[in-house]
């Protein structure tokens, strides 16, 4: 069977944008709702009854998802096409962008976990073919890149040039999940270690990018004379606080830059708009940061892209929504 519809194998990056409810800590300082998901594309910004309506109002986008949305929606409509492509040999990445505080890590996790379940039911319904699922998880913290699976001795690890492989991160552990519960503990292990980083080092997570990456391979089975291999990286990243991206205007150009900015989120965010453009944007900066270094083969080509833009709706953070509504309509 061929996951995905006809739609699914167009889109090449697919953006949806969601807008978390109110928090608690945000209700309490009575903080207001400034945005409203007014159908199923579109989200408005509702200024409070003492402010003229300013700036665009409305934005559109491949799916909006509103502050009732279950992680289920967000993986069914916005997410699932692109990572079961996966098990056919297309490389994918699922990105989760927004402010620090805007949901990245709650959206992210949801998603993994019921893209692992989604994975395992293909498998299991494909009796064709034989799958082998390798894992392994990285953080890239101020250009630095450490090992998630591997907390002794994996700090500091060096991108080396492979001619066949293409960048690949020095003596990353990878480990192969004998079966659905075996992944979901390896991925356990890289969410924890990513939170003992937190703790050791103040605001780790909004300076970080997490990324969990799946190797998935898959031969078909008895046909010896024809053995079709498949073989496909699927990457969940939790990206740093778009805080720490150059602040742009609407039309790209750069606002202002300071001393936060996160190198591999401005080359990110470069990479990604130069990708939306299509053939006519000349050379795509790769090499210049970590991040988009690594996930270089998952990213433009024949790869496939969903980045969910995760939205506060506080009136207090009206700037940074701005800013993620700005990236996410670039970003199409
Ligand atoms: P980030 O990773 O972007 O900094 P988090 O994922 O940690 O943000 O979310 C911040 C807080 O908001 C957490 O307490 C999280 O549980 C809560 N939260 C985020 N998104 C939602 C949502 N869609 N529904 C309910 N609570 C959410
Ligand atoms: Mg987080």
């Amino acid at each position: 069977s061929t996951p995905g519809g006809p739609r699914a194998r167009e889109e090449k990056i697919v953006v949806t944008v969601r807008l978390r409810p109110l928090n608690r800590k945000e209700q309490l300082a009575k903080d207001q709702v400034a945005w409203d998901c007014i159908d199923d594309f579109t989200i408005v910004y509702k200024p409070p009854a003492n402010e003229r309506a300013a700036q665009p109002a409305s934005f559109t986008f491949d799916k909006v998802f509103g502050p009732a949305c279950l992680t289920e929606a967000v993986y069914e409509e916005g997410v699932k096409n692109v990572a079961l492509s996966a098990l056919m040999g297309i490389n994918a990445t699922i990105f989760a962008y927004g402010q620090t505080s805007s949901g990245k890590t709650y959206t992210m996790r949801g998603i993994t976990e019921k893209a692992v379940n989604d994975i395992y039911k293909h498998i299991m319904n494909t009796t064709e073919r034989d799958f082998t699922i390798k894992i392994s998880g990285l953080e890239i913290y101020n250009e630095n890149v450490r090992d998630l699976l591997n907390s002794e001795s994996g700090r500091n690890l060096k991108l080396l040039d492979d001619p066949e492989k293409g960048t690949v991160v020095e003596k990353l552990v990878e480990e192969t999940a004998k079966d659905d519960k075996h992944l979901r503990h390896l991925i356990s292990i890289c969410e924890a270690q990513r939170q003992v980083g937190e703790t050791a080092l103040n605001d780790t997570s909004s300076r970080s990018h997490q990324i969990i990456r799946l190797t998935i391979q898959s031969t078909l089975r008895e046909n010896a004379d024809c053995v079709r291999s498949f073989v496909a990286t699927l990457n969940f990243v939790d990206l740093a606080g778009s805080e720490r991206a150059a602040q742009t205007h609407a039309d790209g150009t750069r606002l202002r830059e300071g001393c936060h900015i996160n190198l591999s989120l401005m080359t990110l965010t470069t990479v990604i708009r130069k990708l939306s453009v299509g053939k006519r944007s000349g050379h795509i900066p790769y090499r210049d940061s970590k991040l988009t270094r690594i996930l270089q083969h998952s990213l433009g080509g024949n790869a496939r892209t969903a980045i969910i833009c995760t939205l506060s709706p506080a009136l207090s953070h009206v700037e940074q929504s701005r800013n993620t509504l700005y990236f996410a309509t670039r970003a199409k």
